[in-house]
């Protein structure tokens, strides 16, 4: 059987990737060795099954419960006899997953993308073996082969998984009671997102981190902001610790860590490894096949997401970039319209970065220390969300909006906010930096009063010390 393309891998980067080229008039296939725990195949990737979406849910539930449970009284509003029902809350995030992953299935079939349960592996000249879960492998070929295959989590020798007591991110998503204290080795966007969930949901949360830099790739003055609430909130963030070794005894662990004070031991119930993900590049191509990967497993591609083959090309977690669905997708729309003669661009400046903590952190471009590693020039402002009325009346006034600006230009170079919603409001952003805006062109925009945005609107008045809703000194 011959396609115009094939698509290995149907997460966030794939299925995307083929719905675009069969929206393109391409005959297109789409193989993926993805099955549920009933060994169901399923579409989706990692971003659906066990990544962005279940773990958006549970961050749903969690803090709805939590703001039942201890927030209602900033209101005046007392609940009594909050009942927290943990099998359910699984069970909404699992109807979600499986919701949404029926939904790909459906658009596959709508736009005619043929959907193969099985593990595929590229061959010479873009021929790809199909091993399906049960049965005889095949060889299918096409014009064009898009590999997409994604990344797992990364697993350490201090903390080999065990049953459900040393888990990975996925796992965590799936245990059916609160542990009483839960341990969590890496305190990047992953472990905070679960810590968050499981400390809302009751859990005694203690999170080691290797770095001595708290979130290292984000702006440090909101960082720092974040840092101060995660631990208000019950976070028990150490840096600088690293996690030597980890025993299961007596069904909980036995970790052994060190810092700059020395060894220590520390007991929890359950231990989350959350220290990274690396690509799934294993079996992605025979050696025959010649498929040339980068430093860390990554499959090398050029700046249109071409690998060293004609013909084959690489998107998503497999490739160089952030590990984000969102930049997945663009890349797999970009590679279909490449293959179908169109030009077509990803702007990897104004990709945004999301941890979806209470509050959210969001920003797009560049830090306070990128620019100043670069030695560029750059302006400043700042809004706090304290000084927002709405963010007031919703309770939600802790963490600040900062817009970067060049000084000489005043091209918008950065934006960054911690508060509620950061996850929305970053794409204003997002669309001034895709429009090449300078904070002027926010600066002079007319925004809804009252909302979060005008959050955005006085830092960029800000950046020229004129934000009206701050109080500067200002001598005559
Ligand atoms: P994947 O989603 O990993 O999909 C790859 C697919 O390829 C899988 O289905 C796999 O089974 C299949 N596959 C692999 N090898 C083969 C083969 N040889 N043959 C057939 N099939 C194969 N990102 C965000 O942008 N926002 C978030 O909020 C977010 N939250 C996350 C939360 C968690 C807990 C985790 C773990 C990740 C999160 N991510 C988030 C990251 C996001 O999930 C990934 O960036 C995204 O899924 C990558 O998409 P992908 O299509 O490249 O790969
Ligand atoms: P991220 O890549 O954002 O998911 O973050 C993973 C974090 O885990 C990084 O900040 C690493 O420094 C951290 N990490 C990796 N190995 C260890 C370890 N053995 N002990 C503590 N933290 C670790």
């Amino acid at each position: 059987m011959s396609y115009d393309v094939i698509v290995i891998g149907a997460g966030p980067a794939g299925y995307v990737a083929a719905i675009r080229c069969a929206q393109l008039g391409l005959k297109t296939a789409c193989i993926d060795a993805w099955q549920d725990r009933d060994g169901k195949p399923v579409a989706g990737g990692t971003c659906l099954n066990a990544g962005c979406i279940p773990s958006k849910a549970l961050l749903e539930s969690s803090e709805f419960y939590e703001k039942i449970h201890r927030s209602g009284r900033h209101h005046g509003i007392a609940v009594n006899g909050a009942v927290l029902d943990v099998p359910s809350l699984m069970q909404r995030k699992d109807d979600i997953v499986r919701d949404l992953t029926t939904g790909i299935a459906a658009l596959f079939k709508a736009n005619g993308v043929e959907w193969i349960a099985g593990h595929g592996q590229l061959q010479p000249d873009c021929q790809v073996q199909v091993t399906p879960h049960t049965g005889e492998a095949t060889v299918i070929g096409a014009a064009h082969v898009i590999l997409a295959t994604g990344s797992s989590p990364v697993e350490i020798d201090a903390a080999p998984l065990q049953d459900d007591i040393i888990v990975d991110s996925s796992g965590a998503l799936d245990w059916q009671s609160v542990p009483a204290h839960v341990g969590i080795i890496g305190a990047g966007v992953i472990g905070l997102e679960l810590g968050s969930v499981w400390r809302r949901l009751g859990a005694e949360v203690t999170l080691l981190e290797a770095q001595d830099v708290f979130l290292a790739m984000a702006d440090q003055q909101i960082v720092r902001t974040g840092l101060r609430l995660f631990r208000q909130q019950g976070l028990d963030i150490h840096l600088g610790a690293l996690v030597k070794s980890s025993q299961v005894v007596d069904a909980s662990v036995a970790l052994d860590y060190e810092d700059k004070n020395g060894r220590h031991a520390l007991k929890v119930d359950r231990l989350i490894v959350a220290v990274g993900r690396r690509p799934r590049t294993d079996t992605i191509a025979s050696k025959e096949a010649g498929l040339l990967l980068a430093e860390g497993g990554f499959i090398h591609v050029d700046a249109d997401c071409s690998t060293n083959l004609p013909g084959v090309w690489a998107i998503g977690d497999a490739v160089r970039g952030p590990m984000l669905a969102h930049k997945g997708s663009e890349e797999g729309i970009a590679v279909a319209e490449r293959i179908a003669g169109q030009s077509a661009e990803v702007n990897y400046d104004a990709i945004a970065s999301v941890i979806y903590t209470q509050p959210e952190i969001a920003w797009v471009g560049k830090s306070e220390e990128a620019l100043q590693g670069s030695g560029t020039q750059f302006n400043s402002g700042l809004f706090p969300f304290a000084a927002s009325g709405r963010a007031r009346a919703m309770q939600e006034s802790d963490g600040m909006v900062k817009v970067l600006s060049d000084a000489a230009t005043d091209r918008i170079l950065g934006v960054h906010i911690i508060g509620a919603h950061a996850s929305e409001l970053i794409a204003e952003a997002v669309i001034a930096m895709e429009f090449d805006g300078c904070s002027e062109d926010i600066a002079r925009t007319v925004f809804a009063h009252p909302t979060l945005s005008e959050a955005l609107h006085e830092a960029a008045l800000d950046v020229d010390g004129r934000a009206i809703h701050i109080a500067k000194i200002r001598h005559s």
